[in-house]
């Protein structure tokens, strides 16, 4: 707990000392280090300050710095919810062991450039499996990972990548509010070594912030392979923040690195130390004059660098000027400022905000210019001679088309056999129980519930992970931000951003991650109508349905159709993109930014955690939503029971069992259709036969009929339960051995007419890929765009686009 925590009479350990410079000297002169014991004495009438007795001293702190002095008292390891009930009695020796453990507790930020590596090293410390990718802004979220190393807990967070901390935009706001707030103790810069000066200047504004910092300078390889000299101890020692060379690819210098991080939290560091960059005359007597004012400040938290909160008021900086407004003195300091702003102002030519860019650019440059020498080997050649045809004005977009019809081809073709591996592994496990059970409720559950629904969508595994590895190979290798990037004008057209074209392709694998990268996307309003049209892209689980009645009934062109409905699913994107932009959220376009990473050859690693990560996430689904779906299903369609009417077509069948003067092949056949027709009418009238008869009125005009409808229903939870029902309420003859495709196939509706016609197939692939997303889409909807209204919105016009679009096919189809 904080030291301003204790009771009075209360004693604890030290195991931290937060806190900065001058402050941080003051307190450790005084005694305040770790492994000493305080005890609170008293407090002064008006709460503040405190006295505290530490080596037989009484000294009093303010509030404001006991805050930052972490204390152990052996409370801590007790239930929160009745903190001091049981006396806990430790020996001295004990709780300074049990402190000692605690001191040994490091958290850690990892603060850099976009695509610098970070979630790789993230992953490769914590042992996580945190998405990369190499595009900027895969991660979107701050990610917490905790491990052990030689002794020391690190709890390790891994922040949205930033280009500075100017607060420009709600990442870079995130991570500053996160380095304030968060007090993370050592902050580790993961610098990209094929970009120094870019890299660097994110560095520049740590030193400026006074921040404890240790540089991991990644990528190590590239510069390595470029012919790079770079003596980069010098620079450690130029920019007071240690160095550690890493490649976190492959976890080279990763030990190395956290060494440096220990020492430096336990301050053994030589190099740690903290610098100035040096602004020059003008700007330095400004941040010196402002400086002084704030220093006269008794409120300014005892935690604030000064020099930083001066350099942030002459920026102009939002964030700085509100911690100042409340001040006693503000009106003193914001006078003071605004006289040397127009200084600065005069004396450059320019505003103070480009003043401040260009001395830290000078800084990194200056700095650089003693340490790196550039390599000869032009380390970009095999990516600008790959990107010379891939960007190419003419080759680019046949470029695109074509990898994107490989992998739907791909996925149908190298999919197909894996898929009949496990198709008949499903069929001798569902004959193996029929011969296994009695007839009966639970045989039925069992075979026809479990087994006929799990199975029948288990089988489009191979499939499925097949797709999600030609995603992340276009995520890992870079080719995804020439995609958006060559799409770019033909997003702006439809009204998006070249940006939104990563969350659309994304969308093919699943909407909802591809929903929470729109974040990547700067306008609100475009990001809006990436997720408004995101559902339209198809997204895997869409992907067995199509299989399914794609290789029923258009099996000689299963790619093409594939790639048609994928086409589909994105001209109508663009088309609703269209109108939305008109109609529903109109404003300002900002300006295309997108970076061109180089291309990584991905590793096998994590290509193959891509693989295993898709499989594992498949079979809980399976074995989660699915599973408990297909028993609902089962259930839906196997209740209530008519027992009359059983009796009475079992007596029929007996009849014509003993019935002498059939042939004994007419008397089989016979039979067969009567236990047809007894499942038929049972099916009829179970409950899922009154609710798809229910809505059957409103897909009729699709050619859909009710069993179609009630799939439909059942559906709306997640896509591949259309599939898991198809394979409970299509029980064909009875026979289990058939293939749920030939069930559907021969299907008859009771006037003899096939049930499934090519273009009732073509009618539901398309109604399938427009209507309703998934509940989880819908969920992921209402928390990115913020409100319920725009998830209910993208249920209505998916669900009312699909009925019109399929009606429109079914009945021109039909005349
Ligand atoms: P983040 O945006 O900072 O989280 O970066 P990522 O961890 O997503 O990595 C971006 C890309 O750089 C990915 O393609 C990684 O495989 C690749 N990468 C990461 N570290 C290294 C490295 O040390 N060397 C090389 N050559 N590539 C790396
Ligand atoms: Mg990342």
């Amino acid at each position: 707990m904080k030291l301003s925590e204790l009771k009075p009479g209360q004693s604890g350990i030290i195991i931290k000392v937060m806190g900065r410079g001058a402050f941080r000297r003051r307190i450790i002169e005084m005694g305040f280090v770790k492994g000493k014991k305080v005890e609170m004495l008293t407090k002064a009438p008006l709460q503040d300050p405190t006295v505290y007795r530490i080596m037989d001293y009484e000294v009093s702190l303010r509030k404001s710095e006991a805050e930052l002095i972490e204390v152990f008292t052996g409370e801590e390891l007790l239930p929160a919810n009745e903190p001091g009930k049981l006396p806990l009695v430790l020996s001295e020796d004990k709780l300074l062991s049990l402190a000692n453990e605690q001191s040994k507790v490091i958290n850690v930020a990892l603060v850099g450039n976009p695509n610098s590596g970070k979630t790789s090293l993230f992953n490769i410390a914590s042992g996580t499996h945190e998405r990369v990718g190499n595009y900027s802004g895969v991660t979107v979220d701050a990610k917490e990972g905790k491990f052990k190393y030689k002794g020391y807990t690190f709890n390790l967070v891994d922040l949205p990548g930033t280009y500075s901390l100017s607060v420009y935009s709600p990442e870079e706001l995130y991570v500053r509010k996160h380095i304030f707030d968060g007090t993370p103790d050592i902050i580790i810069n993961v610098v990209s070594a094929s970009n120094l000066e870019r890299n660097l200047y994110l560095t520049a504004q740590l030193i400026d912030m006074d921040a404890t910092v240790v540089i991991a300078l990644n990528m190590y390889d590239e510069l390595e392979k470029s012919g790079a000299k770079f003596d980069y101890q010098s620079l450690a020692e130029m920019v007071g923040y240690p160095i550690v060379p890493t490649v976190a690819k492959s976890g080279k210098g990763i030990p190395e690195l956290f060494d440096q991080v220990i020492e430096v939290y336990e301050r053994r560091s030589p190099i740690a130390r903290h610098v100035h960059i040096n602004y020059g005359e003008e700007i330095e007597t400004g941040i010196r004059h402002v400086k002084k004012l704030l220093k006269e400040e008794d409120q300014i938290g005892i935690d604030t660098s000064c020099r930083y909160l001066s350099i942030l008021l002459l920026e102009g900086d939002k964030v700085g000027e509100r911690m100042v407004a409340g001040l006693p003195g503000a009106k003193k300091i914001f006078k003071e400022r605004d006289i040397h702003v127009q200084y600065i102002r005069d004396d450059f030519r320019e505003d103070v905000e480009t003043a401040f860019t260009d001395a830290r650019y000078g800084f990194i440059g200056g700095a650089l210019q003693q340490t790196f020498k550039a390599g000869k080997k032009d380390s970009l050649k095999i990516t600008h001679q790959i990107d010379k045809f891939v960007t190419n004005k003419i080759l680019g977009f046949p470029l695109f088309f074509l990898f994107m019809f490989v992998m739907f081809e791909g996925t149908f073709i190298l999919g197909a056999y894996p898929m009949q591996w496990i198709e008949q592994l499903v069929a001798v496990f569902g004959n193996f129980i029929d011969r296994l059970m009695q007839e009966g409720p639970l045989k039925s559950l069992l075979i026809d519930g479990m087994i006929g629904g799990v199975g029948s969508v288990i089988v489009f595994l191979p499939n499925i992970v097949i797709l999600y590895l030609f995603i992340s190979f276009m995520e890992d290798s870079g080719y995804m931000a020439r995609a958006a990037f060559i799409m770019d004008k033909f997003m702006q057209k439809m009204g998006l951003h070249g940006k939104s074209f990563i969350p659309l392709v994304m969308g093919f694998g699943c909407n909802v991650p591809a929903i929470m990268s729109t974040r990547i996307i700067e306008s609100r309003n475009t990001r809006l109508i990436t997720i408004l049209v995101n559902s339209l892209m198809s997204c895997s689980a869409r992907l067995p349905v199509y299989l399914l009645l794609v290789g029923a009934f258009f099996p000689k062109h299963g790619g093409l159709a594939l790639f048609g409905l994928y086409i589909t699913g994105i001209l109508l994107a663009i088309i609703m993109s269209r109108i939305f932009k008109k109609f529903l959220v109109k404003g300002e376009d900002l300006p295309f930014v997108m970076e061109l990473p180089p291309y990584r050859m991905p590793t096998l690693k994590a290509m193959n955690r891509h693989g295993w990560d898709k499989t594992s996430q498949y079979l809980k689904k399976m074995g989660g939503i699915i599973l408990v779906a297909s028993i609902i299903v089962w259930f839906l369609e196997y209740f209530p029971q008519n027992t009359g009417r059983n009796r009475f077509y079992d007596e029929r069948i007996s009849e014509i069992m003993t019935d002498k003067t059939l042939s004994a092949a007419a008397s089989k056949q016979q039979i067969a259709l009567l236990n047809k027709l007894k499942k038929e009418e049972q099916k009829e009238n179970s409950y899922i036969g009154k609710i798809g008869h229910f809505i059957e009125p409103a897909v009729k005009p699709l050619g859909f009929d009710w069993k179609i409808g009630a799939s439909l229903i059942s559906g709306m939870a997640a896509k591949e339960i259309i599939v898991s029902t198809l394979g409970i309420i299509y029980t064909g003859d009875g026979d289990n051995d058939t293939l749920l495709k030939k069930r559907l196939q021969t299907e008859r509706s009771p006037d003899g007419n096939l049930v499934f016609t090519p273009l009732v197939a073509a009618s539901l692939l398309l109604f399938i890929l427009i209507y309703f997303p998934c509940i989880a889409t819908v969920a992921a909807i209402k928390n990115e765009s913020g409100s319920w209204k725009w998830a209910l919105f993208v249920v209505v016009y998916t669900t009312a686009l699909a009925w019109l679009m399929s009606f429109a096919v079914y009945q021109i189809g039909s005349l």
